[in-house]
């Protein structure tokens, strides 16, 4: 394991809230950071040492990026596989680019939590409109199609109701490859987040119950109610085994539904996570820090809980113009990624809420 003292430079592909709060993490254990995003409105880059504004496929200018880095990371789970290859020689990158190639395909995803003892809805593969009919006479409906890949936040994703014409379904992803997932039934979902160093130590967070309207996260609350605890542990064993067989090092995040037969599998997330956020005040370590410590071959740090009880709400769209009235609550910790004008389904900020 190589250790890489405060003072290196850690390059982060991505330029959104998440490598914010990295780079925050990171300058506040002495690192610089070198934020690499194709949009030079970066909310990332505003509290970053060095910014490199060039597309995720252009090479002359990731080459030039990962020789200024002594150690690469991501924020974002769909940058392009095949220039990181390319680049891979110059400086370590955590987590390990299998972790990308599997998180970026939904289909793979489910697979490899299958082989790894992991239970998934039913699902089958869509690649064109003839395929629809055959995966809904198989699985049954209700069910939901999703493009197999660049899905986030409940974009590229159709809800299908048994007798629903197919034809606007197949328009509504675009017509683009798909996976069509049953519909679960469950009573909560949470999240297993996990960090694991180079020398294979892995620690767990505290369960977040997570609540999403709209397919996009509303709140996370831990401790998580006793329907989620008792799955916990399954969940944890299969999130594990996942990270061990990928070589994983970074934080790891894995999304269930808690359901009367045990926790099912939804995806996984090869970063730092929304449903992670409370842990910057919520936890004796947050996400954001145990990652740039794992990466960078420092111990982990405790990821115990900081409070009896932790609760997370996001601010999506025009909540976020709320802050002054956010703010008047002197026990709420407010945190808003500076990304200018609210949009309806945007992630601009988020609130935690610790109860001693
Ligand atoms: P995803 O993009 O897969 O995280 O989906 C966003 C949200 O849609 C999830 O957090 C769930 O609330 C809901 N959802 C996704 N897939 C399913 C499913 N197969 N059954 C029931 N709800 C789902």
């Amino acid at each position: 394991m190589k250790t890489l003292p405060p003072g290196s430079t850690i390059g982060i592909l991505g330029g959104g809230q998440l490598g914010r709060m990295l780079s925050v993490a990171a300058a506040q254990l002495g690192y610089r950071c070198h934020i690499y995003a194709p949009n030079a409105n970066s909310v990332a880059a505003e509290v970053s040492a060095q910014f490199t504004c060039a597309q995720d496929d252009d090479i002359a200018s990731l080459t030039r990026f990962a020789k200024s880095c002594d150690v690469i990371t991501f924020e974002f789970e769909n940058v392009p596989v095949e220039p990181l290859h390319q680049i891979s020689s110059c400086a370590p990158l955590h987590p390990p680019i299998a972790a990308l190639d599997i998180a970026q395909n939904r289909i793979a995803e489910k697979v490899f939590a299958r082989d790894h003892d992991g239970t998934t809805a039913p699902f089958a593969e869509v690649s064109d409109r003839p395929a629809l009919d055959r995966a809904i006479a198989d699985i049954g409906a209700p069910a939901i199609l999703k493009t197999i890949r660049m899905g986030y936040d409940g974009k590229g994703q159709s809800r299908i109701q048994p007798g629903d014409d197919l034809d606007s379904h197949w328009q509504a992803v675009a017509q683009q490859p798909c996976i069509a997932e049953g519909f679960v039934t469950f009573s909560h979902e949470f999240s297993v987040i996990l960090v694991r160093g180079q020398d294979g130590e892995i620690r767990f967070w505290n369960t977040p119950h997570n609540v999403h309207e709209d397919g996009i996260l509303a709140a996370s609350t831990a401790p998580a109610p006793v329907a989620i605890l008792d799955q916990q542990d399954t969940a944890r064993a299969l999130a594990a085994r996942m990270a061990e067989a990928m070589n994983y090092v970074g934080v790891l995040t894995c999304e269930f539904f808690a359901t009367k037969d045990g926790p099912i599998f939804n995806e996984m997330a090869p970063r730092v996570h929304n449903s992670g956020h409370w842990t910057i005040e919520g936890a004796i370590t947050s996400q954001f820090e145990n990652h740039i410590r794992a990466i960078c071959g420092l111990p982990l740090g405790d990821a115990g809980l900081a409070a009896k009880k932790v609760e997370m709400h996001n601010l999506i769209g025009a909540q976020a113009d709320n802050w002054e009235t956010l703010l008047s609550d002197g026990t709420n910790h407010l945190h808003l990624y500076g990304k200018g004008i609210s949009r309806p389904g945007r992630k601009m900020g988020h609130v935690t809420k610790l109860h001693f």
